[in-house]
């Protein structure tokens, strides 16, 4: 570690690395990250992703105020309701969300796209693309070396993995963490939101999150993202003029294609779905959607008919297994790279931005001299496997995206079915139940250290 402080290599341009990388520029502390995409827009990046107050606060924390601001400014519409519905859209449940006032206690909905290029905002000079990482050495001082597929190398005195779900860093420092399986799979699709496509909406569904609870085991969940530019990039009338101001000066916009649109997900046990489906793509992977839904209303139907082809993923979902301690040192993990959780209680993205934000903090103290490098790695790792993996267990128990799932049973299935619904349709209509869920929802999604 040079007198300046310790330089940080982060692995990983996603969101809990450039999270950490905002968090250590503004601390004063050496940073580069080492990204194996090519390109700032290379990428399948148009999917929603919901950042609640533990990840906003995380992003404040980090973020040059300004930026957060822009962070704020580019949200889509945030949802009004969270609404359960069957298959044939008759609505199982509908609870109102909290208004979007608070900057950070509040549900947001944020494409991808939009949030790496707001969280490549000003690291423009640090971003290294086109690096994947293939090794790495750690020497007895603790210094450490990344190695790259073009033969590059970069040093520092400490390595961050913040290269996701199959994490070649985490395959070296602990061969041992490894992820399995979770047995569903989702295949995601984007339908832009046209006047037709929105006629198809009833009020709850255009304004809220939407969860479907189909028969058969087939599951999905419908999110409309508008935007405050237009279909050519333009900003919609009608914004309040700073952030207005905010969105005209943000340079990331010229990166970001992201346009109004209604995110569909499908998803169910891996055992629905035919042996080929990861290798299908655009109008093939569509029209799978479409058989697998035979029995859902024609609105669901011609949205997934509506879709974007160049959209379609099929998605299939992981979660990492409990890893037993390990001695802490200058290589450390953050966010999908040690925690990969399905995607049930929507908090990876969020576990990923609170893991870049506590990291960040103890970082502060090693260098201001108060402990040393490998203590605040030691202090982090203490803190963050707790949460992270308390949220891999519950994740796994929602929303039917373990393949084991009761929902997937023959005969069990269609009384888990009952009483999923059952449930929802109680709590909604018995205020105090009503309130204490949403309460639930906000205090889950806004845990603190
Ligand atoms: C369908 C679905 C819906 C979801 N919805 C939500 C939601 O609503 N809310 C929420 O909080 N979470 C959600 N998540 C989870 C969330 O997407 C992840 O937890 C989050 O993106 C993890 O962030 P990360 O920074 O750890 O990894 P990532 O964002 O995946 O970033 C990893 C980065 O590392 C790079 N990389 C990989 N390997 C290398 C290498 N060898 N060398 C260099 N770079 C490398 C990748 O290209 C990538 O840019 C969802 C997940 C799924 C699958």
């Amino acid at each position: 570690m040079s007198a300046s402080g310790p330089h940080v290599l982060v692995v990983g341009a996603g969101t809990g690395g450039l999270c950490l990388a905002q968090g250590l520029r503004r601390a004063g502390i050496s940073v580069s990250v080492h990204e194996r995409y090519r390109t700032r827009d290379e990428g399948l990046l148009g999917y929603r992703v919901g950042i609640g107050p533990t990840g906003s606060r995380a992003l404040r924390e980090c973020l040059p105020p300004e930026l957060f601001r822009t962070y704020l400014a580019t949200c889509a519409r945030s949802p009004r309701y969270f609404t359960v519905i069957t298959q044939r859209m008759r609505q199982t449940a509908s609870f109102p969300l909290r208004p979007d006032t608070d900057p950070v206690n509040t549900e947001r909905s944020v494409a991808r796209m939009t949030l790496r290029q707001v969280l490549l905002t000003g690291l423009e000079d640090v971003v290294h693309f086109d690096k994947t990482l293939t090794r790495y050495e750690q020497r007895d001082d603790g210094s450490v070396t990344a190695y790259f597929a073009d033969g590059s190398s970069a040093d520092g005195d400490l390595l961050v993995a913040a290269d996701g779900t199959h994490s070649a860093v985490r395959r070296q420092y602990l061969p041992h963490a490894v992820t399995r399986d979770a047995g569903t799979i989702n295949i995601a699709t984007r339908i832009p939101l046209t006047a037709e496509v929105r006629a198809l909406l009833p009020e709850r569904i255009e304004k809220g999150i939407t969860l479907i609870f189909g028969t058969g085991g087939m599951m999905g969940v419908l999110h409309v993202m508008e935007f405050p530019w237009d279909r050519d990039g333009a900003l919609k009338p009608g914004l309040d003029p700073a952030d207005a101001a905010l969105l005209e000066r943000w340079p990331g916009r010229a990166h970001d294609s992201t346009r109004d649109n209604v995110n569909l997900v499908i998803w169910s046990t891996a055992r629905r779905f035919p042996p080929d489906v990861m290798h299908r793509r655009g109008e093939e992977l569509i029209g799978l959607a479409l058989e697998l839904t035979r029995n859902w209303h024609p609105h669901l139907r011609q949205l997934l008919a509506h879709a974007d082809p160049d959209s379609a993923l099929p998605i299939k979902v992981a979660t990492s297994e409990p890893v037993p301690p390990w001695k802490s040192s200058t290589v450390t993990l953050l966010g999908d790279a040690i925690h990969t959780m399905t995607p049930g209680r929507g908090v990876g993205a969020n576990t990923a931005l609170r893991d870049a934000a506590l990291l960040c903090r103890q970082l502060r103290l090693a260098a201001a001299g108060e402990k040393t490098l490998v203590q605040a790695v030691a202090d982090y790792e203490a803190v963050m496997v707790p949460y992270g993996f308390a949220r891999v267990a519950d994740s796994l128990n929602r929303s039917g995206t373990s393949g084991d799932d009761r929902m997937y049973k023959p005969v069990v299935g269609r009384l888990a079915l009952l009483g999923a619904r059952g449930y929802f349709g109680v709590t909604s209509r018995v205020p105090r139940l009503a309130r204490r869920f949403v309460d639930d929802f906000y205090t889950y999604r806004g845990e603190e250290d």
